[in-house]
């Protein structure tokens, strides 16, 4: 029998599971935190359950004989690649990309200017940002990038307190955003409306937001080419309505700001806290590879704000002993085979956004997934595997158990799962999140005392 250690609970460590289940691997699958699902639990928005549902089809994997789950375990911290190369014969990294790009301009870090990475971990209840502070007794904040991740930041500034109310929301979130006083958003894009990274539902969503009017200036749809993209040209045609729109007089306001690049975070007071965003103002360029590039046209402008939230993507962590391309911010990989200035890394694979980077939306990830499975297929039938030392899983619990003082089994992820949508019940949540290692260990803990099995 042919093992696997599959590092990340998150979608595409889920997918690659279930297709090595499929072709008869044992899987063990690692998670830094003591909960599965990655970013459907800390990156979906809490106001998109929908999306969330997609965890029934990762239980169902869960539930094969040949599946078991170890959260809490940090990869470099309790356990090194070494160690899990000596115990299986593919390990493939589907941790994701934990840190987000930064702008680079002078401000960035002043108190009131976060990363998306912080505002989404902190409303979702990852333990790492539940004691963050933001404050939000401010009227204007500014979210920097044109892409789903800055939609929902702006969503979930804007939403009423009976919209937030039956979410998941982490509870301190909860409290700080209804007692927010965030009434305008400004969504700045650096390129045009043609060249936003939305995709139609979200940019839809927005103007059915219900104490929220959104504005965009008609101006600057005037002379825009019809983009050859569906996803594009449905946008613009969303624009376009919005721009149409008489404002319907509501609280609230989100306007979409174009052909505006950050140059600047503005500060004062003793702390320096945010005062404003000194922006250029841009024009299109079509750059040698086809692409529209902004180029800045000379002009500036200085849009008063008091909080600046930027979501212009995320990047992966190099992590000890395994390949990085700094560059990209991913693992090295070819297909999914990590490599380093050799070629491929025996028995070592990456599937997910840390393999290709961050795109795409969940079920980017099944297909994503796949790829890697094959290849790791492929170097199974050629006798390309990993040679693990110690191939048999007789003491990989106890070996863990060892190290790991919060570890939590798959049993004691549906002890917290229960207890948790046990809290949302009477309220009519879905689930109140545990944020504390601490609770999550012992409501986990207690149930794996009962069964070791998974
Ligand atoms: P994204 O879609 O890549 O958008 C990043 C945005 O940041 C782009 O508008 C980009 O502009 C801008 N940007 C990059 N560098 C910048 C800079 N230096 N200055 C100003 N702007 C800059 O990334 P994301 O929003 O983080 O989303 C990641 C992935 O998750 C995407 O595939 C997204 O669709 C997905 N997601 C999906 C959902 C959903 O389905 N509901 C929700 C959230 C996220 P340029 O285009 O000019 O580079």
């Amino acid at each position: 029998m042919k093992r696997a250690a599959i590092i990340g609970a998150g979608p595409s460590g889920f997918y690659a599971a279930d297709q090595l289940l499929k072709a008869e691997f044992e899987v063990d699958m690692y998670d830094a935190l003591h909960t599965p699902f990655g970013l459907v639990r800390f990156g979906v928005a809490p106001d998109h359950p929908k999306i969330k549902s997609v965890t029934r089809v990762y239980e169902k994997t869960a539930q094969h004989p040949g599946f078991r789950f170890f959260g809490g375990v940090r990869l470099g911290e309790h356990v090194t690649r070494c160690e899990l190369l000596e115990r299986y014969h593919a390990v493939v990294y589907a941790y994701g990309t934990m840190t987000d790009n930064r702008l680079g301009i002078p401000g960035e870090d002043r108190p009131g200017s976060h990363s998306a990475t912080e505002f989404v971990a902190w409303y979702n209840g990852h333990p790492d940002y539940a004691d963050r502070r933001f404050d939000l007794d401010r009227e204007r904040a500014v979210v920097i990038g044109n892409g789903n991740v800055a939609i929902d930041l702006a969503r979930m500034l804007m939403l009423a307190p009976d919209e937030l109310a039956s979410t998941d929301t982490a509870d301190h979130a909860l409290g700080a955003l209804r007692a927010a006083s965030v009434t305008d958003v400004v969504l700045l894009g650096r390129r045009g409306p043609a060249e936003a990274a939305f995709t139609n539902p979200e940019l839809r969503e927005l103007g059915a937001l219900a104490r929220t009017d959104v504005l965009v200036d008609p101006a600057q749809l005037d002379g825009v080419a019809e983009p050859d993209d569906a996803t594009r040209r449905r946008n613009l045609e969303i624009l376009r309505d919005y721009a149409c729109r008489t404002p319907g007089g509501r609280t609230h306001r989100i306007e979409l700001r174009f052909l505006r690049s950050p140059l600047e975070v503005l500060g004062d007071g003793e702390d320096g806290r945010v005062r404003g965003l000194r922006v250029a103002i841009n024009r299109l360029v079509t750059a040698a590879d086809g692409r529209m590039r902004a180029e800045p046209t000379g002009e500036e402008e200085t849009i008063e704000c008091g909080l600046v939230l930027r979501s212009i993507g995320y990047r992966g962590v190099p992590v000890e002993g395994i390949p990085f391309d700094e560059r990209r911010g991913l693992i090295r990989n070819e297909g999914g085979r990590v490599c380093d200035d050799d070629g491929p890394c025996r028995g070592e694979y990456a599937a997910g956004w840390i393999k290709r980077g961050p795109s795409g939306v969940i079920g980017t990830n099944k297909k994503c997934s796949a790829d890697t499975v094959a290849r790791l297929l492929a170097d199974a039938d050629a006798d390309k595997l990993g040679d693990p030392a110690a191939p048999d899983d007789a003491g990989v619990l106890e070996w863990l158990d060892a190290r790991v003082p919060g570890l939590v089994t798959w049993a004691g992820w549906q002890a917290i799962d229960a207890y948790e949508r046990s809290l949302g019940e009477p309220a009519g949540r879905p689930r109140v999140k545990l944020v504390r290692p601490e609770q999550l260990i012992e409501v986990g803990r207690a149930e794996a005392k009962k069964c070791t099995c998974k």
